[in-house]
């Protein structure tokens, strides 16, 4: 890990880490990437696939700069968050997306706050370098919203957990090696009492994960069912019954990330953004429509100021700031506008959205329009990351202060409260 690295500490100046970076990508960044990168995104993507980012994404994990202010052994290079922005802007035009986003965004805060020296050094680096994917297994059948409500068994049997239970909406279950999970370790208590958070090995037996498809035909989400999985007490986060707290920075990070703020960025939730509508209201002369010039620039004004409060919140987050539960009017905002970015995009694909030609594999997944596999994608915007109405609660009960939302179960013991 250390070999491939970018040579820039705490000590380096701005001027060599502006040298030191742009030495970096010239020789590491493969060129036709990088002539295509003053066009811009879309010009990016058209001479770089997907597969070519993953095989080269190595290099570009063992460089330091993808995690530049995490500490040097778990895969970092130890920067100050503003010597960390420095290297971004550098960075910035070549578009390097960060990969496995659930590790970097939901599971790291965690390891980071609550987990030991032992399981940082263990889980982050090969997090970093992509060589581990990771997933969240948090939602179940009975309890989304209410997660405090889960049922998944965890018993303890010596130095080990027995795990026993159904997680549902797990993205990526199916192509990662390990899970953060919650299960109930204390019944007799109330919900948010009884929880631990766990790391799960998917590669274990008794893990069976299914996979469903989703609206758009593809695969990106599963049902993971544990069958009496041993794991071993060494990848418990946090104390036993404290699972509740150590979810909340796994929470944060992950609206973070879907807010467009954290590291997963905004194209990884569907679609494309206002610009390419633009070009598709010329292309389609649609251009001169007064309400689609109306809308145009509403989305587009809208997506501006995202865009800026998503950098803001990212620089502090950066410098150590958290924004805590007022990440949920991120993600509110961010899930809604996105809904009305794609819907217009369909709009102006016109009839052509309604129905195309069906592929040479005759999948009408595979040929549909870009435009439309992106609206339906954004239909999950304002579920995924805890859906619109309960971001709206955490936003009213610990940013505004207002009153708690009623909860009559909230000290029952959790074996007590009735369930369907
Ligand atoms: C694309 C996608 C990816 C996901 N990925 C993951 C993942 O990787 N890991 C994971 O663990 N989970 C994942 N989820 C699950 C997601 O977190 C849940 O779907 C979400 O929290 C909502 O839970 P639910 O689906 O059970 O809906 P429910 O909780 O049953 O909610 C149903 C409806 O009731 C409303 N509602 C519920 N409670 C309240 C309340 N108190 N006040 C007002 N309205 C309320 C909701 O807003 C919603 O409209 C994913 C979901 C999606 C769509």
């Amino acid at each position: 890990m250390t070999s491939r690295r970018v040579l820039l500490d705490r000590s380096s100046s701005a001027l060599d880490i502006r040298t030191r970076v742009g030495e970096w990508i010239e020789a590491q960044v493969p060129e036709a990437w990088r002539a295509a990168a003053p066009a811009g995104r879309d010009a990016i993507r058209a001479v770089r696939s997907r597969e070519a980012y993953d095989a080269w994404y190595p290099t570009f994990a063992e460089s330091g700069l993808a995690v530049s202010t995490w500490p040097v052994e778990y895969g970092g290079l130890d920067l100050t968050p503003e010597q960390a922005q420095i290297s971004e802007q550098i960075l910035a035009p070549h578009n390097l997306g960060r990969l496995n986003p659930l590790g970097l965004n939901n599971t790291a805060p965690a390891l980071f706050l609550y987990g030991t020296e032992a399981q940082r050094l263990r889980f982050l680096p090969p997090l970093v370098r992509n060589e581990e994917r990771w997933c969240q297994m948090f939602s179940e059948p009975g309890a989304g919203s209410d997660l405090a409500s889960l049922a998944m068994r965890a018993t303890r049997d010596g130095d080990e957990w027995v795990l026993s239970g159904q997680k549902v909406w797990s993205t990526w279950a199916h192509i990662s090696e390990f899970a953060v999970c919650l299960a109930r370790t204390d019944p007799s208590v109330p919900k948010r009492r009884g929880i631990t958070y766990f790391v799960v090995d998917l590669r274990v037996p008794g893990v069976e994960v299914r996979s469903l498809r989703h609206i758009g035909g593809e695969i990106d989400f599963n049902e993971v069912f544990l069958d009496d999985v041993r794991i071993p007490d060494a990848f418990r986060i946090g104390a036993e019954n404290d699972g509740w707290r150590v979810a909340g920075a796994t929470l944060a990070g992950e609206r973070q990330m879907v807010s467009g703020s954290g590291s997963g960025g905004v194209d990884r939730i569907g679609g494309a953004g206002s610009a390419r509508l633009v070009r598709l209201a010329r292309e389609n002369g649609r251009w001169a429509d007064v309400r689609v010039r109306q809308e145009l620039m509403r989305v587009y004004g809208e997506e501006r100021i995202r865009g800026w409060t998503n950098q803001r919140v990212s620089a502090n987050a950066k410098a150590g700031v958290h924004p805590g539960p007022a990440a949920s009017m991120g993600k509110i905002h961010q899930g809604e506008l996105n809904q009305r970015i794609q819907l217009l995009a369909t709009d102006l694909l016109g009839v052509d959205a309604a129905a195309w030609p069906a592929g040479e594999d005759e999948s009408w997944a595979a040929s549909m329009p870009f435009e439309v596999a992106g609206m339906l994608r954004s239909r999950a915007n304002t579920i995924e990351g805890g859906t619109s109405e309960v971001n709206r609660n955490i936003v009213g009960e610990k940013v505004l202060g207002l009153a708690r939302e009623p909860d009559p179960y909230r000290d029952t013991p959790w074996q007590e409260v009735p369930r369907s």
